[in-house]
């Protein structure tokens, strides 16, 4: 088969590989479409020691039946492998299975034309939904996961309140269409990248703001979702939250710098780390996406699998408007 290998930093070759095979409760997938997501970025920068050269990357994808309990079922990848009896794993928070896999990471990814993975990953598509639509699941689901934290958290129903979301990639951009979806009127998203404002501001009507120029109003926001994770994102997610408010900590751009834990103690801030979905999260986005309740999704770029090489490069230089590049095999 083909695939899409990350053979050294800033290098993705693609080229043939062996055809996986299914072990016993395994299915195996034609891969339809794979989402590049911002951590296959940080392994082909070479930041990621848990993805080792060569290892296929990708795992939010889509694809179809061929060996399994529902051949030719269309299907959404659960990519988190989890022991599925430990506490966390029976308790609903298989996010933190301590025996946790994710494909693309140890094991071979999505960027290829098939996969091998345990069937209870495996989520049904609806009936005529896009399959670049239902590649979002894996993101859109991590920011709902992230959505729901908060709400757990906020002192007042999230209706009632406003968000500021830093950075408008995948996650990002989902985890702001999911909060207007949950009745927050003034949703504010911040990022450094103008392409990428035009663009979001062509498809959705949130408020955009470019934090290199504004900075977010301070101290007024009941929730700060920071889908970056960088130093300089946690200081701006300090300064912005009302006091009282909750930082909801997604993106895992670098360890630096220290926080004001003292501002962060006189002002009753909450700072809740985040981390993926549980299958119920994956299913309940899936469904989110297919009834149309995220608004046009037009954002999304397509590509062919055969030219992800120049989509990884693209996205590094800055080129890239896209909030998500989806990649097709066999177009
Ligand atoms: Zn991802
Ligand atoms: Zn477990």
């Amino acid at each position: 088969m083909k695939a899409l290998v990350y053979t050294a930093n800033e290098e993705m070759t693609y080229r043939e590989e062996p055809a996986p095979s299914a072990a016993d409760g395994d299915a195996l997938i034609s891969i339809d479409s794979v989402g590049i997501c911002g951590s296959d970025m940080h392994a082909y920068l070479g930041h990621d020691e848990r993805r080792v050269p060569p290892l296929i990357l990708g795992h939010e994808a889509v694809g179809t039946v061929l060996e399994g309990a529902q051949p030719g079922q269309r299907v959404v990848l659960n990519p988190l492998i989890t022991c599925g009896v430990c506490d966390h794993c029976h308790g609903g928070r298989q996010n933190l299975c301590a025996e946790r896999d994710l494909i693309g990471m140890y094991r071979a990814g999505a960027f290829a034309e098939q996969i091998a993975i345990p069937e209870r990953n495996l989520i049904p598509v609806p009936d005529g939904m896009p399959a670049e639509h239902a590649a979002l699941t894996e993101p859109g689901a991590t920011g709902l996961h992230a959505v729901l934290l908060a709400e757990r958290i906020v002192s007042r129903p999230l209706s009632e309140s406003n968000a500021l979301v830093i950075g408008a990639g995948s996650v990002g951009l989902l985890t702001a269409l999911l909060l207007r979806d949950k009745g927050v009127e003034q949703v504010v998203i911040a990022d450094t990248n103008p392409l990428r404002r035009e663009l979001v501001a062509r498809y959705t009507d949130l408020q955009l703001l470019d934090p290199l120029e504004t900075a977010p109003a301070e101290q007024s926001f009941d929730c700060v979702f920071d889908a970056v994770g960088g130093a300089p994102t946690r200081q701006q997610s300090i300064a912005a939250v009302r006091s009282g408010g909750v930082i909801v900590h997604i993106g895992l751009m670098d360890n630096q710098g220290s926080m004001d834990v003292r501002a962060m103690t006189l002002r009753e801030i909450t700072f809740v780390g985040t981390y993926t979905y549980t299958p119920v999260d994956l299913r309940a986005t899936l469904a989110k996406l297919a009834s149309g309740a995220l608004g046009d999704l037009g954002w999304i770029e397509q590509r062919s699998l055969a030219d992800g090489a120049a989509a990884f490069a693209d996205l590094l230089a800055g080129r890239c408007p896209a909030p998500k590049i989806v990649l097709r095999t066999g177009s």
